[in-house]
């Protein structure tokens, strides 16, 4: 890095950078004395990551950009253009830099040092002024970005419970749940109902009309129990072709109802919304557990399940709830 001090650095070039702006001529001309200036070639760093830093610098001419260096690797952040500073945060609080600044092409900048930009502080109102303003847009541009990417994160977290196939909840969110729905119930004194369905003979209609088909149906199936639920209801794809429903406060003669409306509104609406295709409508087995006093998430879970392989030895097409005790 070569260093110039004063190479083609005059007092109106200094007035003209918004940082000086409104400085007076003496403040100006000592600086002039002390500062110097450095020429970087495209690609050389000014500043590293982690490094400790003893200067202010301001751009006069040239391009830069600000990299972190994540846990993916390096990634850009912004560029920095001429009458911007560099490196202000930690020629101020003493700690070590957080990104590196590149130049993006050949650039000339402004250097000064620790102890004389506290001078000049101490000199000068304005530069305090233009200080505290820079600092104060900092901080809003780092509060936008926060804020950005904490929207971002909310929409992770929105698409890592939903099947991407049918919208519905998925089996990382049942999970998470299921064990708090069931410990509600259980402090409130409250019916719970879940019901476990599976798509019949599905291998077979993948097989016969595709798995662009089968997926078809797959959404059909989630629309249609969709409709059929209250708000307060939850359904979920349990794994492939199969599904959960959670229904909260309800009786389990209430349930056995929901359950049988299922079953019959897949069956004749899966066969309407299929025929304009020339495909069949899918039928599903549903086995229905009410929630014991006492029990958790695995154990309901279990019961349903039983009485879905039940439903499938019967015949398919309806719905079987566990035995009473
Ligand atoms: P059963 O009546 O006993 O439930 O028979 P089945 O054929 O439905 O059961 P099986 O478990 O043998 O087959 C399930 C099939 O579901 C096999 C698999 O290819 C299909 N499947 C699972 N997930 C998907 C999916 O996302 N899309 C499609 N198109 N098919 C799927
Ligand atoms: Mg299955
Ligand atoms: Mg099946």
């Amino acid at each position: 890095m070569d260093k110039h001090p004063e190479e083609g650095m005059d007092l109106s070039t200094l007035s003209e950078l918004p940082f000086f702006r409104g400085e007076s001529p003496q403040n100006l001309q000592w600086l002039l004395g002390v500062a110097t200036t450095r020429r970087l070639k495209a690609g050389e760093a000014l500043i590293q990551a982690h490094a400790h830093n003893d200067f202010l610098y301001i751009v006069i001419s040239g391009l830069f950009r600000v990299e972190l260096v994540g846990e993916t690797g390096q990634h850009l952040v912004t560029h920095i253009a001429p009458g911007e500073t560099i490196g202000e945060l930690s020629v101020l609080d003493g700690k070590p830099t957080a990104a590196t600044v590149i130049a993006d092409e050949s650039a000339r900048v402004l250097a000064i040092q620790r102890i004389d930009l506290w001078e000049l502080i101490a000199r000068s109102h304005t530069v305090t002024r233009n200080l505290l303003v820079l600092m104060v847009q900092r901080i809003r541009w780092d509060d936008e970005v926060l804020h950005d990417s904490l929207a971002l994160q909310r929409e992770y977290a929105k698409t890592a419970r939903m099947d991407s196939l049918t919208g519905l909840y998925n089996r990382h969110w049942l999970d998470e749940m299921l064990p708090r729905l069931i410990e509600r119930a259980h402090n409130d004194g409250q019916p719970l109902g879940l019901l476990m369905l599976d798509v019949d003979h599905f291998k077979d209609y993948n097989d016969n009309f595709g798995h662009q088909a089968g997926d078809e149906a797959l959404r059909a199936v989630g629309a249609i129990m969709l409709r059929h639920i209250r708000a307060d209801d939850s359904a979920a794809r349990y794994g492939g072709e199969e599904f959960v429903i959670i229904l909260p406060n309800l009786d389990g003669h209430s349930v056995g109802d929901v359950a049988e409306r299922l079953c019959r509104s897949i069956r004749m609406e899966s066969q309407l919304m299929f025929a304009r295709q020339n495909l069949p409508g899918v039928r599903i087995s549903i086995g229905l557990a009410m929630l014991r006093p006492g029990q958790h998430a695995e154990e309901l879970l279990a019961a349903a399940d039983r009485a879905l392989y039940q439903a499938k030895a019967d015949g398919r097409d309806r719905v079987v709830a566990q035995p009473e005790d």
